[in-house]
């Protein structure tokens, strides 16, 4: 009979996090793939578990997945941890779950930390909806297309960055959504010196401009506000309305084609379409 593959979540900064579910599966594990075993060394030594640990980290998932998955078809049971939070969450552990549902194997995750909620829920910003960007390239231009294409974004943005990246990261956020967006800096969660700096971009980026960034960072960005939104489809429809009767259509043709592809009501389109010819 085949084993399972076990997603164990471990701390994010405070020991005390590992839940007692996390250390059991640890303990009964047959087997641990770790990101970085020297990491995972010291957590397994702090909760006195001695277990056999493979090493399973970006540049070697390839080949070390189809290993994991064989070991685990023959019956063995793994757990994957990674140096901290939840494995698959920006870390090595998408493809290794991938490939065990291919397998057929069963995948359970444990629910534990993670950097992204964690941030997201201390951040203040609104957390009803909410969308995961990760990391940005480091490559400038893919992090600009990045960040433009979440310029009309409405849901709260939740980033990841390394200290020696945030300053660039935030002066691109400040050009691309402007200075005045509210932005959560969280930083070093659960952590001695665990801070939430609520501020804008514009005030951010002179913040690190003055005093280096240190320790770990998660990005909790506004989304843009619903009014720009609104704005940007009402003068939309008015062009669109506009185009249509230059191109022959009636007024009413024009507004029931533009409310059919803005998905707007027609008395809307029509409202606005009769504003803009004023
Ligand atoms: N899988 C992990 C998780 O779910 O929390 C995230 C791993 S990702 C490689 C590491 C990034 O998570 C860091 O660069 C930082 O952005 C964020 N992070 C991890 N621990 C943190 C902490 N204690 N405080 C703030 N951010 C943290």
């Amino acid at each position: 009979m085949a084993g399972m593959l076990y997603l164990v979540p471990t701390p994010i900064g405070n020991l005390g996090d590992i839940s007692q579910r996390c250390r059991e599966t640890l303990e009964q594990a047959d087997f641990i793939a770790a990101e970085d075993t020297r990491v995972s060394l010291k957590l397994l030594n702090h909760l006195g578990i001695k277990k056999s640990l493979v090493s399973y980290y970006e540049h070697n998932k390839a080949f070390k997945g189809e290993k994991i998955v064989e070991r685990i078809l023959s019956g063995e049971t793994c757990a994957l941890v990674s140096d901290a939070g939840s494995p698959a969450i920006s870390d090595p552990g998408e493809d290794l779950v991938k490939l065990c549902h291919e397998a057929g194997i069963v995948v359970c995750a444990i629910p534990g930390p993670c950097a992204a909620i964690t941030a997201l829920s201390i951040s203040g910003q609104a957390t009803g909806r909410f969308c995961f960007e990760g990391f940005l390239s480091t490559a400038k231009k893919s992090r600009r297309e990045h960040l433009e294409s979440l310029v009309k974004e409405q849901r709260t943005m939740i980033f990841y960055e390394a200290p020696h990246k945030l300053l660039t990261t935030l002066q691109d956020m400040a050009a691309v959504f402007g200075e005045d967006r509210p932005i959560s800096l969280c930083r070093e969660l659960t952590k001695l010196h665990e801070e939430v700096v609520r501020t804008t971009l514009g005030e951010a980026v002179a913040k690190y401009t003055e005093n280096a960034p240190k320790g770990e960072f998660v990005l909790i960005v506004a989304g843009a506000p619903a009014e720009e939104k609104e704005v940007a489809s009402e003068a939309d429809a008015a062009a669109r309305v506009q185009q249509l009767m230059d191109e022959g259509l009636s007024r009413k043709d024009a507004v029931k084609q533009v409310s059919k592809d803005l998905n707007l009501p027609k008395n809307v389109v029509y409202d606005i379409a009769l504003k803009d010819s004023e």
